[in-house]
């Protein structure tokens, strides 16, 4: 059997017989709630003990070295390991009010699990995704409140720009630090790609929702529908706050600038992943031959969709090869799980149209030459999204920007050039994950707590940092590192 890193020749005779036709839904409303089913599955009580048991509550965890929030993960597994399910829950919210997106979303192997001491023993990692979710839905599903605002204020407002994973993270650790927040969200809802963007077999809308209320429970004021740079601007929110965060994200998907880019059934994977988190499932148009462009995790979460929606035959069509797609290997073996067609060294050159319609796509080698025609009657660009370089000028004219096209901080304190405008997540790094984009919107609140109240923010206690040479600066918070990354860094440290 062809391994699926193969460079596949497509063998176009195999789906010659569908008809190309213009975009309808695939599947019946059960059919595709059925298949867009969380994959990964909910712990049960007894499961959650027994893997808790696992844990070997190591002193100086590297687990919490790889989680970008630095969540205390040994303490909040001894808690459900005893059948304190709240005081986890409180363990894991406290560094990370994301906790319970991050249980689902996370790329736990690259992360903590990846951290994991068991991997030396040639056992099975803990399942500590699984089990943050078990102690986080556990809270969320009895509506049971583990964090409370101060009730000591320190009398200052702070004004967060963007309601996504940045902004949440950042308003949350504010309003536990005693300050006045309001976020400004332009979309209709809270939560950013959260809400928005993330495979939905992965996420549901409804969990990002409850941890904006969350948010909200701490006091902080979110207003949903107000586009900062259009409704309000940078120069009132510096008037009337004493600091801005700003958590923008990036912007929308890169144009490729081929012919029949314009066409109706060539969409912005963004704008079908979109509709999907929108619409009900069954009123999702989908094509039945789909080709999605990209080699990152956004076109592999497209190209799965796609298919779990009903398309035929999806086609993953990438402009290098398979060793230098940045979507990680786990996240391809689900989409070749569900049947997803690998191109990889070729690029598209042109959108192939009959009557105003996509019929196929031009291919080429990336090398030049031996161009091909690929039937399909849907395309999904998913290249990469544009930075936000334009809205921080708009916002703020005098902002410094890399020449990556993000905003120039001071990574530990998100501090710009401006002294009272701080950043984080995406528009600052580029584009990582919902667990750094918490992590920085953390971080900056401790920055802007630093600047306003000319003091170090006193972090919880953990636990299981007690004896650790820096305490909680110790964990993945301040620096967070990559599960491969730990065995170079213990060398380092270690001669
Ligand atoms: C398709 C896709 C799938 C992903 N899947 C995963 C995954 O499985 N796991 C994972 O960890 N990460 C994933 N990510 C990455 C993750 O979603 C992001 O890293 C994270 O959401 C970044 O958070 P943020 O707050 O910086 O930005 P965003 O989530 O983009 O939030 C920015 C918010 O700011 C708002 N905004 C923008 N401009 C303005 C303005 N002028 N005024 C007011 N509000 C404004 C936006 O409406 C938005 O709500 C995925 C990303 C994409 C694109
Ligand atoms: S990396 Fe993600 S799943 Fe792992 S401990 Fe941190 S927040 Fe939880």
């Amino acid at each position: 059997m062809r391994s699926w890193t193969d460079t596949i020749l497509i063998d176009f005779g195999a789906y010659r017989d569908i008809p190309p036709m213009n975009l309808k839904p695939l599947l019946d409303a059960e059919s595709a709630r059925a298949r867009m089913a969380d994959i990964q599955l909910p712990m049960k009580a007894m499961e959650a003990r027994v893997e808790g048991n696992r844990c070997l509550y190591c002193f100086d965890a590297p687990c919490i070295n790889a989680c970008p929030t630095g969540i205390d993960v040994p303490s909040f597994i001894r808690k459900i390991a005893d059948g304190n399910e709240v005081g986890a829950a409180r363990t894991i919210l406290q560094a990370n009010i994301l906790g319970a997106s991050c249980a689902r979303v996370c790329p736990t192997k690259v992360l903590c699990e990846g951290a994991c001491v068991l991997h030396d023993r040639d056992e099975k990692p803990i399942e500590i995704g699984r089990l943050q979710r078990f102690a986080t839905d556990f809270v969320n599903e009895r509506g049971i409140r583990v964090l409370r605002p101060p009730s000591v204020k320190s009398g200052k407002r702070v004004a967060v720009v963007g309601s996504g994973p940045a902004g949440l993270g950042c308003a949350a650790e504010l309003a536990q630090l005693g300050y006045q927040v309001t976020i400004f969200e332009r979309a209709a809802q809270p939560g950013g790609l959260n809400t928005y963007g993330i495979a939905y077999y992965k996420m549901k809308p409804p969990i990002s929702l409850a941890e904006a209320e969350l948010v909200k429970d701490l006091g902080v004021e979110i207003r949903c529908g107000v586009e900062v740079g259009r409704d309000v601007t940078g120069e009132e929110l510096q008037r009337d706050f004493d600091a801005v965060f700003v958590g923008i994200g990036l912007g929308s998907g890169n144009w490729l600038g081929i012919p029949g880019e314009n066409l109706p059934e060539v969409l912005d994977a963004l704008v079908f992943i979109e509709a999907i988190h929108r619409d009900p499932l069954h009123e999702v148009p989908v094509g039945h031959q789909v080709v999605v462009i990209g080699g990152g995790n956004t076109a592999i979460d497209a190209a799965v969709q796609a298919a779990k929606l009903g398309a035929r035959r999806v086609t993953l069509v990438y402009r290098r090869s398979k060793s230098e797609m940045s979507a990680y290997e786990f996240e391809c073996d689900k989409a070749k799980d569900e049947g997803v067609h690998f191109v990889f060294n070729a690029v598209i050159v042109g959108i192939v149209e009959a009557n105003g319609h996509v019929v196929g796509v031009r291919l080429a080698q990336s090398s030049g030459g031996n161009e091909q025609t690929l039937e399909c009657d849907m395309v999904l660009k998913a290249v990469g999204q544009e930075k936000q370089v334009e809205v921080m000028r708009r916002i703020f004219p005098t902002v410094k920007m890399s020449e990556r096209g993000t905003v120039d901080r001071d990574p530990l304190s998100g501090a710009t050039n401006i002294a009272h405008v701080f950043v984080g997540g995406d528009c600052a790094n580029g584009g990582r994950e919902v667990v750094n984009a918490v992590g920085e919107g953390k971080k900056a609140a401790h920055g802007i707590h630093q600047f306003l109240a000319g003091k170090t923010a006193e972090l919880a206690i953990q636990s299981s940092r007690l004896g650790v040479a820096g305490a909680a600066t110790g964990s993945g918070l301040h620096r967070p590192i990559r599960s491969h990354e730990l065995e170079e860094e213990w060398k380092k440290t270690h001669g």
